[in-house]
């Protein structure tokens, strides 16, 4: 049973003028099986947290710890993150130019599985993930991320969480600039995922949409780069309602 423990962590970041801290002591636990819903409003950190937790280089942890199943990620480099089991879908993926979605899953695939899927099963394994997104076989041999559309990124993002069977998967707004049919399709996927009970899910969004397809076992509400607000999936109820103004800047968070 994976666990992601994240304890008191404040990250700052490199801003021009110096170092400004975004998180400020988020704790969290995360088990595998569970899901957790991250909703806030816009700058409150969320994305800080998610590209923290991969290891961004942009991103400096300042205090607290973050284990996975009792190992330091903070002391592992990306790649072994990664190997660990955590997975980051970004809120906005970087193109690789050059590099295929098929070469690009099958090189991924090989670094966390330590060693090189067999082909047969894996050409089927690939193509059978990209049946139920509902992804055109052209797409395997465009270049990752470069002219896809948003919900292109966004299918190709649910095919590697498909493919590479994470422990932690982190899903930063999954389900921004997505139309109802793609939403549908990338929900469907994400709940596959989860089925497995394989897998701990942190799902950050900013809209309470996302919500309807994919139900939460938790939700934090999180505001001013940290957990304001812990519940259960009425707590989404109640900020579909309410929005974010009761815990804006000088309110109930400080
Ligand atoms: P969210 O994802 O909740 O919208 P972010 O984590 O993206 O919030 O941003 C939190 C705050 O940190 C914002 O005020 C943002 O401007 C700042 N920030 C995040 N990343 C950087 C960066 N690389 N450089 C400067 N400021 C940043
Ligand atoms: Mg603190
Ligand atoms: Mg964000």
């Amino acid at each position: 049973m994976a666990t992601l423990e994240i304890h008191d962590l404040h990250v700052s970041v490199d801003a021009e003028g110096g170092p400004r801290e975004i998180l400020r002591g988020v704790d969290l636990t995360v088990k595998q099986g569970e899901t957790h819903a991250i909703m806030g409003p816009n700058g409150s950190g969320k994305s800080t947290l998610a590209y923290s937790l991969a290891g961004h280089p942009k991103y400096t942890v300042t205090g607290g710890t973050v284990t996975l199943d009792g190992e330091d990620v903070l002391a592992m480099s990306v790649d072994e993150r990664a190997r660990a089991g955590v997975f980051l879908a970004m809120q906005y993926p970087v193109e690789v130019p050059g590099v295929s979605v098929s070469n690009f899953l099958r090189t991924s695939a090989t670094a966390i599985r330590g060693e090189a899927p067999k082909l047969r099963t894996w050409v089927k394994e690939v193509k059978e993930a990209m049946e139920r997104l509902h992804i055109d076989p052209s797409f395997a041999e465009r270049n990752v991320n470069e002219g896809f559309s948003g919900g292109e990124k966004k299918r190709h993002e649910i095919l590697q969480l498909e493919l590479l069977k994470p422990a932690i998967a982190i899903l930063d707004e999954t389900d921004s600039g997505l139309d109802v049919d793609a939403l549908r399709v990338v929900s469907e996927g994400v709940n596959r995922v989860r089925e497995s009970g394989r897998v701990g899910t942190l799902l950050i969004t900013h809209y309470t949409r996302i919500l309807r397809y994919i139900k939460p076992d938790h939700v934090h509400v999180f505001a001013a780069g940290r957990i304001a607000e812990s519940g259960g999936p009425e707590l989404a109820d109640k900020l579909e309602e309410e929005g974010y103004e009761a815990y804006a800047k000088g309110g109930a968070s400080e």
